[in-house]
């Protein structure tokens, strides 16, 4: 085939929804993909398990999004939550639905939720190009024309009136996404909105992190930091790396730090390791262990506190003998535990790269997109669904929904303009 109706290029997750709304009603589609095979990225969401979306209202969802959520009202309105998981119910995936509204294979395997999307493609009878990577899209009087694409070092062209760019962000690039899709967008006359990392890992000044590398903190709070004012708070999982801090809670505040860093703000972490006792009541149960284990070494009085790894780290920064014992602990010793206890301090000075980034936040300005049909305002026929577009969300499910309902959404525009 070197001509059809529409062009999706890329065949992630937003790419393949498209490819199949688009041929179930009736267009000839071909879809390109750089890579071997489809859905790269999608086999490891959610650590292979894919969370596939979330239970969430519409309302509830777009405050999940940023820069603004409230561009993908139409593309919720149009396909949403219900229709994603009736269309995979139909194809035989069967799903759970886990704490936090998040939806999962039943079966945990994200490779099911590939398998449903592509073998649903193939048999409307969408022709997939891979190992075919686009280099640009071409145009004919302000009008979509085609694609040209490489393929075993040979330029090809495939000819069609619309193409939409599926291509997604750039975070974990070994799966295809790479960035490409700006380019593409750029040569069409499209603004791109600052790229950074979001949903990745915040690099500390202090060796803690080597010091604690693999420990994992359970239902903590970590406080974002920025010039001294509080701006976030998470309560959950936090993990220790041999740079500094990762695990869900560091992630979901990582947008903010990121774009405070790069507004050289001072940009600090503070942990509660016990959320659940206010000041008060954590020195009251500091002071009880203590007198009730006065002989012990301070060190086995900590054990009752925190995982050994954090003993160690504990000992260092309050300068306490290991081997003091307990009952010669002074209150003034005692109130630094505490403090050391409700507001361990990290200085953030970076993030993790694009390779460790859980998703692209930045991408094609919404200004120069219609949220109604997802086509360029700049170019007839040119359309954009998924992370490639100025759109990211937290974790929760919410990233493929994006990409799910942008792609419906674009394909359906492209069918029916
Ligand atoms: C580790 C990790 C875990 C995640 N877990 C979850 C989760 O559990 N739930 C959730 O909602 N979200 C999750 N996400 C985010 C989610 O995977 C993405 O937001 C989503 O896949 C974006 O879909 P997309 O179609 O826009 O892009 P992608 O799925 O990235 O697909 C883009 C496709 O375009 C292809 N492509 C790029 N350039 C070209 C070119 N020039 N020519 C041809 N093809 C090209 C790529 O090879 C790729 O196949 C996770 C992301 C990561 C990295």
């Amino acid at each position: 085939m070197n001509n059809c109706d529409l062009i999706i290029i890329g065949a992630g997750a937003s790419g393949l929804l498209a490819a199949i709304h688009a041929s179930e009603s009736g267009l000839k589609v071909a879809v390109v993909e750089k890579m071997s095979s489809a859905g790269r990225k999608i086999l490891i969401t959610g650590k292979g398990r894919c969370n596939i979306t979330n239970s969430s209202e519409i309302k509830d969802f777009i405050k999940e999004i940023y820069p603004d959520g409230r561009f993908l009202y139409p593309a919720f309105k149009k396909f949403f939550t219900y229709d994603i998981l009736n269309l995979l119910e139909n194809a035989g995936v069967e799903v759970i639905l886990e704490r936090g509204g998040r939806y999962f294979p039943k079966s945990e395997q994200a490779s099911d939720i590939v398998d449903a999307l592509y073998s649903k493609a193939l048999k409307n009878g969408v022709e997939f190009y891979f190992n075919a990577s686009v280099v640009s899209v071409f145009y004919q009087d302000h009008q979509v024309a085609g694609v040209d694409y490489i393929l075993d070092k040979e330029k090809k062209r495939i000819i069609a009136p619309k193409v939409i760019i599926c291509t997604g962000g750039k975070s974990y690039p070994g799966t295809g996404s790479d960035g490409d899709g700006y380019k593409l967008a750029e040569q069409a006359g499209h603004k791109i909105e600052k790229v950074f990392p979001a949903l990745v890992p915040l690099v500390i000044k202090e060796d803690y992190g080597a010091q604690m590398q693999g420990l994992t903190l359970k239902n903590i709070s970590a406080k974002l930091i920025v010039d001294g004012k509080k701006i976030a708070e998470e309560f959950g999982d936090l993990m220790f790396a041999h740079y500094g801090l990762s695990g869900p809670v560091i992630l979901t505040i990582s947008r903010k730090a990121v774009i405070a860093l790069d507004n050289k703000s001072k940009v600090n972490v503070t942990i509660d390791f016990k959320p659940a006792l206010d000041y008060n009541t954590l020195d009251k149960r500091l002071l009880r262990d203590l007198n009730e284990n006065g002989k012990k070494k301070v060190e086995n009085v900590f054990k009752l506190l925190l995982p050994q790894r954090a003993i160690e780290v504990f000992l260092q920064i309050l300068h306490i003998e290991r081997e003091k014992p307990a009952n010669q602990i002074s209150a003034k010793e005692r109130k630094a535990i505490a403090d050391l206890l409700k507001n361990f301090n990290c200085n953030i000075i970076g993030h993790r790269g694009f390779k460790e980034a859980v998703i692209t936040a930045g991408g094609v300005s919404l200004d120069e997109v219609n949220p109604k049909t997802l086509e360029s305002k700049i170019l007839k026929g040119l359309y954009f669904a998924g992370e490639v577009l100025n759109l990211d969300a937290n974790t929760g499910g919410y990233n493929l929904q994006i990409a799910f309902s942008t792609g419906w959404l674009a394909a359906d525009s492209a069918v029916n303009s």
